[in-house]
């Protein structure tokens, strides 16, 4: 709880405004599956994408921020749940900045994830559900981890040691396993222009002189 000394303060910029600066409505773009589902993948692919296309995105990665800003947790329920609500938070306030912010974090508890959508405000949240059998991410296994878990050396590991809490109403659902990365990453931007977070393209290049 903060301190009763602390009041909140209002600014004068709308965010009308900073999106009538940056030419696009900020958003979260939360990214929720299993270890090796292709949240990283397909986070910095549609980053890429976005930023070529001249609008401010930028990824917030588990593994990153655990680095830093969540540099104290580990991964009891306790820790993962103060975890995903700092990392909410950050989504949260970068997305009232005006960015398109896509967050790649396990976000195994639907009750973490219905707080993060929650603190960016439901309207300018899209849950993306990386959906793909844990035998296929176990196959994956890109940074050696499922292995490590087997093998008895990483304790509470989701999917085998820990809950993975299936989404029960995702914006989006994407089979990485029959898709390739750039259609996700198509299908992510439809839905964004569908959502109506990116301008159009005749728009965003402005009336002919
Ligand atoms: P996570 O961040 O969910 O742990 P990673 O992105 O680190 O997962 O790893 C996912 C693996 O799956 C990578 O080796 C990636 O190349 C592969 N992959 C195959 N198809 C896709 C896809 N459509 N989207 C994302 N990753 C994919």
């Amino acid at each position: 709880m903060p301190s009763s000394n602390v009041t909140r303060q209002l600014g004068q910029v709308s965010r009308q405004e900073r999106a009538d600066l940056l030419g696009h409505r900020g958003a979260v773009i939360w990214l929720t599956g299993l270890s090796g589902s292709g949240k990283s993948t397909l986070a910095y692919a549609l980053e890429r994408r976005l930023v070529a296309a001249h609008h401010a995105a930028y990824v917030l990665d588990g593994d990153n921020l655990r680095h830093g800003l969540c540099a104290d947790l580990g991964f009891s329920p306790a820790d993962r749940e103060e975890n995903i609500r700092r990392v909410g938070r950050a989504a949260a306030l970068f997305a009232d900045a005006g960015v398109l912010v896509i967050a790649a974090f396990i976000s195994p508890y639907q009750q973490g994830r219905e707080q993060a959508r929650a603190m960016a405000g439901p309207d300018q949240f899209i849950e993306v559900y990386l959906d793909v059998p844990l035998a296929v991410c176990e196959q994956r296994d890109p940074k050696g981890l499922y292995q490590k878990a087997r093998a008895g050396l990483i304790r509470d590991f989701t999917g085998l040691s820990a809950p993975y809490e299936i989404p029960t109403a995702p914006d989006l659902t994407l089979d990485t396993e029959a898709n390739d990365v750039s259609s996700c990453v198509d299908v992510v931007i439809d839905r964004l222009t569908r959502g109506g977070f990116l301008r159009s393209e005749t728009e965003s290049r402005g009336s002919p002189p």
